[in-house]
């Protein structure tokens, strides 16, 4: 009898047999791990500047940034990633190691050089992924994370890697003001006394976030006065009492960069000419039957590109693949690398069908003429008519600082053009044109 009942009593045990068990822990420990997360369900932002991803991974697009110090709720996570809830129930993702609450520590507000040679900017870590672009001997990335290969820095907006062999982290006591300005912390008091705006409609906002409201837009060398200083923005006085805030890596703080003048190149190959193919991305441009005007300018910019560095020339592409780049990023670009020239590559479209047909060069400022006039003179030689030279108030022109021209190689809704246009026979007779243009105006 009593063998009888232990037998009975030990059979629901028998049931729970030792994988079920196992099984019970683990979907216990789960909810364990689920209720520690909606506790700490809180991050701060410990990078300089951190993206916020469409997706847990860097390859996915960025779709917005938020600054160091700002918090974060965390709604679930991911392979390292966290997926967050931004104003206004915008979700999105951020590497988890450039928030506070992980043990690896990130490498915040630290300043790269680029050594010996120039470095491919790679989009992530390893020499097989694609080249976001270049930096030169002696440029500054700040760096948001280190490897024991390979450095994560912000380029352009963006998030990216280069080789640890050709980067060197500066301490803090070796860094120019603007990157100083960059590793300031917390509020402080400032001897800076001064911004400098370096580019037409840089953002000044009613907060020091670069999702707040821009309370107006400042001109380039327009001078503001520092009132104080806080997570990497400044505040400033923008006149009549008001204050607004600006972010401190859009500045300078001296007037030296503006100053100092390069000196002037007297030939195209020691000449540093940036590329700008037209759209790319979601942006496709002009759309015709078979391909976007986004395809044919960037075919067209890399004939050229590869045409100029035959000869020698630095020449920066401002996309290299069919990616969107802000235009203000375009006109950064050319700024940033003092390009001698800024050839901006696009092909036209009208409201109308076949009403105009051929090329057009561009350009904004009076100065520019004469480079607009000298690459004009050498399209007019090519397999499609020529419209000559005009004024046009695109923002790459109106807003560059550098030498710039837009060029329209043909028109995707004339019957014509489009025959030609997409032909390589065709670019590549543009982009010779558009070289010896270049040519002739560095060798005057
Ligand atoms: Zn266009």
């Amino acid at each position: 009898m009593l063998g009888n009942r232990q037998a009975k009593t030990n059979q629901p045990l028998k049931f729970l047999s030792y994988p079920i068990i196992f099984l019970l822990i683990f979907i216990f420990m789960l909810g364990v791990t689920t209720y520690a997360l909606a506790n700490e369900n809180v991050v701060k932002v410990e990078a300089n500047v951190l993206n916020v991803r469409l997706g847990p991974g860097l390859s996915h697009e960025i779709m917005t940034q938020v600054n160091e110090g700002r918090e974060l709720e965390v709604i679930a996570e991911e392979n390292e990633w966290y997926k967050i809830r931004l104003a206004g129930d915008e979700i999105g993702w951020v590497a988890s190691w450039l928030v506070d609450n992980t043990e690896i520590m990130a490498a915040t507000n630290k300043v790269g050089v680029i050594i010996n040679t120039e470095a491919n900017i790679r989009q992530e870590p390893s020499t097989e992924a694609s080249i976001l672009g270049k930096a030169g001997v002696g440029d500054e990335l700040i760096v948001l994370y280190q490897e024991s290969n390979w450095i994560q820095v912000r380029y352009l907006g963006k998030v990216a890697w280069v080789h640890s062999s050709l980067i060197d982290i500066q301490k803090d006591g070796a860094l120019t003001s603007k990157a100083n300005a960059q590793i300031q912390d917390e509020t402080s008091e400032t001897d800076l006394s001064e911004v400098f705006i370096k580019t037409n409609g840089t953002n000044i906002r009613s907060e020091p976030t670069i999702d707040s409201p821009v309370l107006k837009k400042a001109r380039a060398q327009e001078v503001y006065s520092i009132v104080s200083e806080e997570n990497n923005w400044f505040k400033i006085d923008i006149g009549n009492g008001e204050m607004g805030w600006i972010a401190s890596w859009v500045v300078n703080l001296s007037s030296e960069s503006l100053d100092t003048e390069k000196p002037q190149v007297t030939s195209l190959a020691e000449a540093t000419i940036v590329i700008d193919a037209g759209h790319g991305g979601h942006d496709p441009g002009a759309v015709a039957e078979t391909f976007n005007e986004k395809d044919i300018t960037l075919s067209t910019a890399l004939l050229l590109a590869n045409k100029l560095k035959s000869l020698g020339t630095n020449v920066i592409l401002t996309r290299d693949a069919d990616k969107y780049i802000t235009l203000n990023d375009r006109v950064y670009l050319g700024h940033l690398k003092k390009a001698d020239a800024f050839i901006s590559i696009h092909y036209d479209a009208l409201e109308t069908e076949n009403l105009m047909s051929g090329t057009t060069s561009y350009y904004y400022s009076e100065q520019e003429e004469v480079l607009a006039q000298t690459i004009n003179s050498e399209l007019e030689k090519g397999l499609l008519p020529n419209n000559g030279v005009r004024k046009g108030n695109y923002f790459v022109l109106r807003e560059n600082q550098q030498p710039s021209v837009l060029v329209e190689l043909g028109y995707l809704n004339n019957d014509y053009d489009l025959t030609v246009v997409n032909t390589l026979s065709y670019q590549q007779n543009a982009a010779n044109n558009i070289y010896q243009g270049l040519y002739n105006y560095f060798s005057q």
